[in-house]
């Protein structure tokens, strides 16, 4: 019959409106902004840049690779590569973003940049409150203000975190493991080359030329018979 949707619908807001006197878990609303519910986990707003240790300078993880940039959809990502370099979470030199802002205005949370960006340098914020009375300018974000703490993160995301925490140090361990190996081989290579040019040179005796396999006054070896 039609109608009787809705007449079960209201039926469902009349009794949670006259059981929410007497039953808190019949609240479906929240006074914001004084009360706030948890966000979850996968919620996703603006992009934000992460550092490690406590200095955002010295711990940005991005190395201005500008793969982000070109990625993103509405072109809102704007980074100047550096001039030099410092040292990445594995101790490899690599450039650091002289400039990086993200237009926020623009940006419309794809989350493309963090998919591609192959150093864990950027991802997604969950803060939303970020509204402006000014039209331009104030909605573009510079490194400074998108440079988060590796902390803030796990506050924010902590699962996705301690993931990316294991991933990072897996990279680090095996990239120690490899320089370990890749040494270990030079010295012996080296060590081998060095043996090589400090042996005595062998001087052929007539006898041995002649055919001989023994040093004279020794015994020649023996031959197996048929
Ligand atoms: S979330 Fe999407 S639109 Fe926003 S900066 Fe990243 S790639 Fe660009
Ligand atoms: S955030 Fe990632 S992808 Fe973007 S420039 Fe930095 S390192 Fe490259």
């Amino acid at each position: 019959m039609i109608g009787v949707g809705i007449l079960k619908g209201m039926a469902v807001t009349l009794r949670n409106f006259a059981g929410s006197y007497f039953e808190t878990d019949r609240l479906t609303t929240v006074q914001y902004p004084e009360e706030r519910d948890p966000l979850p986990e996968n919620y996703r707003n603006f992009p934000f840049l992460i550092y490690d240790g406590g200095d955002p300078q010295a711990g940005l993880r991005c190395v201005a690779c500008q793969i982000c940039e070109k990625e993103c959809p509405p072109q809102c990502i704007y980074i100047i590569k550096s001039k030099d370099k410092k040292p990445d979470y594995v101790g490899k030199p690599q450039f650091y973003p002289a400039v990086f802002d993200i237009d926020i205005s623009v940006c419309m949370s794809c989350q493309i940049c963090v998919e591609v960006c192959p150093f864990e340098a950027i991802k997604m914020d969950k803060d939303f409150e970020l509204s402006q009375r000014e039209r331009f300018n104030h909605l573009l974000f510079r490194k400074d203000q998108l440079s988060k703490s590796n902390d803030y993160y796990h506050k924010i995301h902590p699962i996705e975190a301690d993931a990316v925490d294991k991933n990072l140090a897996d990279a680090a361990a095996a990239a120690e493991a490899k320089k370990k190996a890749a040494a270990e081989v030079a010295a012996k290579a080296a060590a081998a080359k060095a043996a090589a040019a400090t042996a005595p040179t062998k001087v052929e005796s007539p006898e041995s030329a002649a055919g001989s396999t023994s040093a004279p006054g020794q015994t020649p070896p023996e031959t197996t018979k048929p």
